[in-house]
């Protein structure tokens, strides 16, 4: 009877081990990108990725921490409440055990604020603004007089990167991580005509220079830099427009970039063929969804399609999909949790990986 056992348990093993390759083979890469937990929903974060993204075969997770770490290398720029070094010791020992990468994110260069609130970079280095005359208004709207939308930082400053490369470098050691996300999407303000080293420059070299400052950071220790893909494709010659392509010069960078900066394409509107681009210019990409259930899954098709219609050297870099949510983690959670019907983060990211789950049959 135990032989029977063992050899039932083996045999599932195997066929658990053979479906996983071939999931590997149709679709490399299954992420999620969300924010970090809060401390208080670690524990729940820790049972999320054990019950539901491991059975899900999620074998990528981004976490955007931002400020919310206890950072040692840049005390000054924690939030008042922050994880520490224990508590991200448990998702990285839940990642670890499911077989899951964790990648931390910092949003660099823009969003340096939101709404009418500064974050801690510029409320602490006021220097670094790229636009110190725009004031931060006391209600917020969009549209308005300025254009704000986010705050950047002064890629062109002295003192930018001895500032963020240490707190880089200490979430990917505390991460024990291979790659680091560095956002860089919506970045309206850049090339500020009133900044005096950017003013007149080209925007598009200026937007290189600071994700080819961060790659070459990162590569130095062999890390690879992720960032959003927003600021490289043409807004006004694709009708894409100015948040999920760029308005304001900056996409010729693409090429200026070096090609192994890993470009998350996102999309929520329609499903775009632009990971095409993308791999044609020579990057490796992954279509990212947000909350539209139908619209994610005909990306994640699309996104098969490209790979089987691909010649090899295009077909590697077509990564795969990763579920943007952009509510907090505890938010996410309790919506999944409640799984009502209709457009949600929580339904896109339940029936893109039922889609998948699909696919290995
Ligand atoms: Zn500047």
């Amino acid at each position: 009877m135990k032989n029977i056992l063992s050899i039932l348990v083996l045999f599932l093993f195997a066929a658990n081990s053979i479906s996983q390759t071939k999931l590997d083979s149709i679709l490399p890469l299954r992420g999620l990108c969300i924010a970090a937990p809060t401390i208080k929903e670690v524990d729940a974060f820790t049972d999320f990725i054990n019950k539901e993204l491991a059975p899900r075969q999620v074998n990528t997770l981004i976490l955007r921490v931002d400020f919310n770490y206890q950072y040692n290398s840049r005390p000054e720029l924690r939030d008042a409440i922050a994880l520490s070094r224990e508590e991200v010791k448990k998702i990285v020992a839940a990642c670890k055990k499911n077989n899951i990468r964790l990648i931390p994110q910092i949003n660099l260069l823009g969003h340096q604020s939101w709404a009418k609130q500064t974050h801690n970079l510029l409320r602490v280095y006021p220097e670094l603004d790229e636009t110190p005359h725009v004031k931060m208004p006391d209600v917020y709207k969009w549209p308005n007089a300025d254009s704000l939308y986010c705050k950047s930082y002064c890629p062109l400053h002295p003192k930018v990167h001895d500032i963020v490369f240490p707190m880089v470098d200490e979430i990917c050691e505390v991460f024990e991580s291979t790659a680091f996300h560095a956002g860089m999407d919506e970045v309206f303000y850049i090339g500020d005509p009133k900044c005096p080293r950017c003013g007149g420059k080209d925007k598009a070299v200026l937007f290189a220079g600071e994700v080819k400052a961060i790659r070459d950071h990162l590569a130095a220790s062999g890390k690879e830099l992720w960032i959003w893909g927003d600021r490289l494709l043409d807004g006004e010659l694709t009708g894409l427009g100015m948040w999920e392509a760029s308005k304001n010069n900056t996409h010729p960078a693409i090429d200026l970039i070096p090609k192994d900066v890993m470009i998350c394409d996102w999309h929520y509107e329609r499903a775009d063929k632009t990971a095409v681009y993308f791999a044609m210019k020579g990057f490796n990409v992954a279509t990212c969804p947000w909350r539209n259930p139908s619209l994610a899954v005909q990306q994640l098709n699309d996104m098969i399609d490209f790979r089987n219609e691909s010649t090899p050297e295009m077909k590697q870099r077509f990564r795969g999909m990763i579920q943007t949510v952009w509510s907090g983690a505890g938010n996410f959670m309790k919506e999944f949790a409640e799984d009502k019907p209709g457009n949600s983060a929580s339904n896109t990211f339940r029936e893109m990986f039922n889609e998948i789950e699909k696919k290995k049959h």
